[in-house]
């Protein structure tokens, strides 16, 4: 964990947060190359749920969320962790943290009982801060595809079985937020809710852990990193029939990476059964007590029902500390430090190299080079003008750029460019009306 996290701060993937105020915990930026990383892997998860499907619609919702939804859903009651204090040291801690009766900090015995700690994060809304008028920062952007669901389904004709996916920022106040990029305070979540007839769901369950499997695997995770979790009876969230965790082989141990959750149809059904909940008066006044059914008409047997819901919900940070923990390889031999990523999620796609450093015909050629690659949509291409290759090499190794093309003096002579591979460090002389096939071979 510690040479990728210091990989992250040198070459400009993660960095912590309000770094240069003494940062905040639990709390990390993005930054050039981390930055490039996440919208890869985003997108290839948008590209598989969406376009690569037909029975999967899109959704961005907002991240101020009204109680009203989060009292239904079940969040304001159990949306918490065991909270231990130790009145010692005053550190406090999540209840499986505690070995032996004893504070992990000072060793003491003496601590309060485990209670409850809501995780969600309240903010004032409107100028008036009394209390009266607030709103919760998502803590998962599932709910928010609960309550759009009659929009999506009047606007678009769907019937079950059918998805509402989403990508978004979501936000937990963490006791103690740890282990770098895996458990934080402000993460993304990748969230697909796929709505199915009642009586299929534990078809459509095993359907989308065997996906969300391959998915990982086309990441780049080996498949015998990743085990499946049956969470036990006892441990499902309020929602749940049934929850299977993706755990992968962290640096740190064993941990969830996903998590795939028959949830019923008891948000869509509570959503529907809560709406006109006249005890909340603020909100009846504001109009809100409408009573709009969320639920799906079976046009042959002439009534209503409310679907069953799988949940594949993947985290956006997490994912990208397995993809870098696998692709991280130390090559002492060669003296190098490499990220063997898949083409598809490496930040940079190919680095455009003129040998000498603001020689205008060089330079002039990698800008061409480049916007004839940039123009195949691939993600970005940069031109190195810096006139170190072998920095450039070892700079572009650790950030895991697939290919590095160098101009020389030749090229202006023979039309041709040197093209090396990030892994086996071959270097061939490739022809400039070559480039582009050459390039798009990386991507098949
Ligand atoms: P954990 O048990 O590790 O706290 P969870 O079961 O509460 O996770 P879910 O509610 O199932 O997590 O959320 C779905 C996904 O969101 C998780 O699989 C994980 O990838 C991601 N996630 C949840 N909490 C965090 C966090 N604090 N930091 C980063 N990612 C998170």
């Amino acid at each position: 964990m510690e040479d990728l996290v210091s990989l992250c701060k040198r070459r400009g993937v993660i960095f912590p947060s309000n770094d240069i105020y003494g940062g905040m915990k639990g709390l990390y930026d993005f930054g050039p190359i981390g930055t490039e990383l996440k919208i890869n892997l985003k997108n290839s998860w948008w590209k598989s749920m969406i376009y690569e499907r037909d029975d999967v619609e899109g959704l961005d919702s907002t991240i101020l969320t009204s109680p009203f939804v989060l009292r239904h859903s079940g969040h304001e009651d159990t949306f918490t962790d065991p909270l231990v204090d130790c009145k010692k040291c005053k550190s406090r801690w999540r209840d499986d943290q505690i070995e032996n009766g004893e504070c992990p900090s000072c060793k003491s015995k003496d601590l309060t009982d485990p209670r409850p700690f809501n995780l969600m994060f309240k903010t004032a809304i409107g100028p008036i801060d009394d209390g009266s008028s607030f709103a919760y920062l998502r803590p998962e952007t599932a709910q928010q595809i609960f309550v759009n669901f009659k929009n999506i389904v009047d606007s678009t004709s769907r019937t079950p079985p059918f998805g509402i996916a989403q990508i978004g920022k979501a936000f937990r106040n963490e006791i103690t937020p740890r282990n770098f990029i895996f458990r934080v305070r402000e993460f993304e979540q990748m969230e697909l809710e796929f709505f199915v007839k009642p009586g299929t769901d534990e078809k459509w369950h095993q359907y989308w852990l065997d996906q969300r499997l391959k998915w990982w695997s086309k990441q780049g995770i080996a498949s015998d990193k990743l085990k499946l979790l049956e969470v036990e009876k006892e441990e499902l969230s309020h929602y749940s029939k049934a929850t299977f965790d993706i755990m992968y082989q962290f640096p740190h141990g064993l941990e969830e990476l996903e998590g795939v959750a028959n949830r019923t149809d008891f948000d869509l059904g509570s959503h529907t059964k809560n709406q006109n909940d006249f005890s909340i008066q603020a909100y009846v006044q504001e109009n809100k007590n409408s009573t709009t059914k969320l639920a799906i008409q079976d046009l042959e047997k002439k009534e209503w029902f409310i679907p069953f819901v799988i949940e594949p919900s993947a985290g956006v940070e997490r994912g990208v500390l397995a993809i870098l923990n696998e692709a991280y390889t130390e090559e002492p031999e060669n003296n190098r430090t490499l990220l063997k990523l898949r083409s598809h999620l490496s930040p940079i796609k190919a680095a455009i190299i003129p040998l000498k450093r603001n020689n205008a015909d060089l330079v002039n050629l990698a800008h061409k080079v480049k916007s004839n690659l940039q123009a195949l949509g691939l993600g970005r291409v940069m031109v190195e003008n810096s006139g170190n290759i072998g920095k450039n090499y070892r700079r572009h190794d650790e950030i895991g750029t697939p290919m590095c093309i160098t101009i020389d003096f030749e090229s202006l002579e023979n039309q041709s460019v040197t093209i090396r591979d990030r892994d086996t460090m071959k270097q061939e002389r490739v022809n400039l009306s070559e480039v582009e096939n050459f390039y798009m071979n990386y991507f098949k």
